[in-house]
């Protein structure tokens, strides 16, 4: 595939005026803010030294108390006023959360644009404005250290978040007073941190293949990206939404409940407690071979070895997600040249050594994993902003799920493949289904499954005033388009009349990661059954034209044209296939009576034809009928 390396318009080099430019690893645990000095990425901390910014907010009911490390501290005594990981609302519905209910324990309304908003002291806030908090300190920092406002930011997200995700996202950052420049994916801008891009640059004829495995504190994120004449190519993206470090926390936690004996139901306080015990312990043992925890007044000890038992399975699910990208690469585990790892969970000796015996070699890890997201996502946004000319490639990106329009019969035709490269325009022509036909509904969907019931729906939108003609006359382009955020826009287009209809699609809050891979996953288990649906839904749109069509026919000629006896058999054979079609299953079945209704029909058809030509020419001289 040639692979087309892409600029930004208007982004000339000014070599005395070097812009302001920041890249932001807005994460679910821990946030940070970098920027490029002298050509070398630089954290930059806040007042007291400290690189990490918690993703924590404190509400009081004048308003935010404090953000990050202040707001944590409020963790265990004002649990409710205090949000963290709050990056797993962002961008979903309230229907998404529910399962989320027991790891947030935050006071949930919901308003009719299915946005969960959480009840704090100071009011009802949405995960946007906290977001856009969280952003607003990180940007108050850099504005600090760079001396003045800044001029973008690249920000960067999980590369399995949807199209909501990623608009919430956006979203927080412009209520923030932040202008963004491209919405990154975490995994990739990882890869340029450790500008592999421009190694493989200089050697024209060197291909790379990456691996970048990132567990955080939320979210776990597998993307398998080539590198190739310079240029960046993200083959597949994988993980897991609701699984990292967070989930270690709570495993731990339960195993420290059952040992304290304190029965099934905690309250908030000592859920939290139980939960930052655990959590402190986890990181201690990636030092340690075993740590001594005090807890509600008892200590109790806990080994490398007894933790490994209680959270294998998690990091076991990892892998799995691993394996299933590189068959989604349609790769093979040994033709992986690189392995990343990003991450605060990644620090813990079994996470990289289970890593290391999965790929078969030793993943890179010299760059901090908890800084190398902001690190990598500071490089783009220097070159992004105009102030590194050098470095004038951008990247490539995948769609993680295809995206499609419905057709008749609830069925889905597929416009851009999944894992189809961004930006991407495809169109595609589509016809009326009858005559006179002056407005076609659009249903745009994403989802790699045949019906329109297991896709999800992102927007429906109306083309109206195409011109009447018979059923299949008209030609209606439809053309999709995503942009280098992974955001779509669709247009509709007459082609004779030039009418036209466009939206940007923006969709009904939230497609979580895990429902991706799960339509995945039914995607391949269901193959099968859904080609015999699909089948069967042809069949059935045809019986429905056929009979419409025939009842008409009949209404308007049956009597002039058929006797009584032809008449019965025709009503018989339509009468069958009514029943068929509101019955069979069978598509094989169907077809056949619709064989049948075809041939029946066929002298009729024939009389017709004749009659409206007879019709047609009366009247006419042989000469005027020849013209
Ligand atoms: P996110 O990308 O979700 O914001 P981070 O990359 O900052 O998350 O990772 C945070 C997670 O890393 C937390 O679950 C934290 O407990 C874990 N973590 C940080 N340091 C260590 C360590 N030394 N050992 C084990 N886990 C760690
Ligand atoms: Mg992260």
């Amino acid at each position: 595939m040639a692979l087309l390396q892409i600029s930004e318009p208007g982004q000339s080099p000014q070599p005395h005026q070097r812009k302001k430019s920041v890249g932001i690893d807005l994460g679910t645990t821990n946030s940070l803010v970098a920027t490029v000095r002298s050509g070398i990425e630089a954290i930059l901390p806040d007042e007291q030294g400290r690189d990490l910014l918690p993703s924590v907010v404190h509400y009081i009911p004048e308003g935010v108390s404090c953000v990050g490390y202040e707001a944590a501290e409020h963790n265990s005594t004002d649990p409710l006023n205090t949000l963290s990981s709050i990056k797993r609302l962002l961008g979903r519905g309230v229907d998404d959360i529910k399962t989320l209910g027991d790891t947030l324990p935050y006071e949930f309304t919901s308003d009719e644009g299915g946005m969960p908003r959480i009840n704090t002291a100071y009011g009802v806030v949405s995960p946007i404005q906290v977001s856009a908090e969280i952003l607003r300190k990180l940007a108050g920092r850099a504005e600090l250290a760079l001396g003045g406002m800044l001029d973008g930011a690249v920000i960067t997200v999980p590369a399995y978040f949807d199209d909501a995700q990623r608009q919430a996202t956006k979203d927080a950052a412009t209520l923030a007073g932040i202008k963004v420049l491209r919405l990154l994916n975490e995994p990739t801008a990882a890869a340029i941190a450790y500008g592999l891009d421009t190694e493989v640059a200089e050697d024209e004829s060197q291909q790379r293949l990456i691996a970048v495995y990132d567990l955080g504190g939320g979210t776990f994120d597998i993307s398998i990206l080539r590198l190739s004449k310079g240029v960046f190519e993200v083959l597949a993206t994988g993980g897991d939404s609701a699984l990292g470090g967070d989930d270690f926390d709570h495993a731990i936690a339960n195993w420290l409940r059952i040992e304290l004996a304190m029965g099934e139901t905690l309250d908030v306080v000592e859920q939290r407690i139980l939960l930052e015990a655990a959590k402190s312990a986890k990181q201690e043992l990636s030092q340690k071979e075993q740590v001594e925890i005090e807890v509600l007044e008892t200590a109790l000890v806990l080994t490398r070895e007894k933790m490994h038992e209680l959270i294998d399975d998690l990091i076991e699910k990892t892998l799995k997600a691993c394996k299933r990208s590189m068959r989604d690469a349609k790769i093979d585990v040994n033709s992986i040249d690189e392995v990343v790892l990003v991450g605060g969970s990644t620090r813990m000796p079994s996470v990289s050594e289970k890593v290391t015996e999965l790929f078969g070699l030793k993943p890179k890890c010299s760059i901090d994993p908890d800084l190398v997201v902001a690190m990598g996502a500071a490089k783009q946004a220097d070159v992004l902003v105009g102030n590194n000319t050098d470095g004038d490639m951008l990247l490539l990106d995948v769609i993680p799920l295809s995206l499609g329009i419905e057709t008749m019969g609830g069925l889905t035709e597929k416009i851009i493949h999944r894992n189809t490269t961004i930006p991407v325009a495809k169109a595609q022509e589509f016809t009326t289904f009858k005559d006179g036909q002056t407005a076609m509904s659009i249903h745009v969907v994403q989802g790699d499954r045949e019906l329109v019931s297991d896709c999800r729906s992102l927007a429906r939108f109306e083309l109206q005033g195409i011109p009447p003609m018979v059923a299949g006359g008209a030609k209606i382009q439809v053309s999709y388009q995503v942009d280098a955020d992974g955001l779509l826009n669709v247009s509709a287009r007459e082609l004779s009349s030039g009418v036209e209809s466009r939206i940007e699609v923006k969709p009904s809050y939230g497609l979580s990661d895990n429902e991706i891979t799960q339509m995945l996953q039914d995607s391949f288990s269901h193959a099968r059954d859904d080609m015999r649906l699909r089948g069967l839904r042809e069949q059935q749109v045809e019986a429905d034209r056929m009979l419409e069509d025939l009842r008409a026919a009949i209404e308007k000629d049956g009597q002039s044209l058929l006797d009584d006896s032809e008449l019965q058999c025709l009503h018989l054979a339509l009468d069958e296939l009514q029943q068929l079609r509101e019955n069979s299953e069978d598509h094989r079945q169907l077809a056949a009576q619709i064989e049948t209704v075809g041939k029946t029909s066929e002298e009729f058809a024939a009389r017709r034809m004749d009659a409206s030509i007879k019709q047609a020419l009366a009247g006419l001289s042989l000469d005027d009928a020849l013209k």
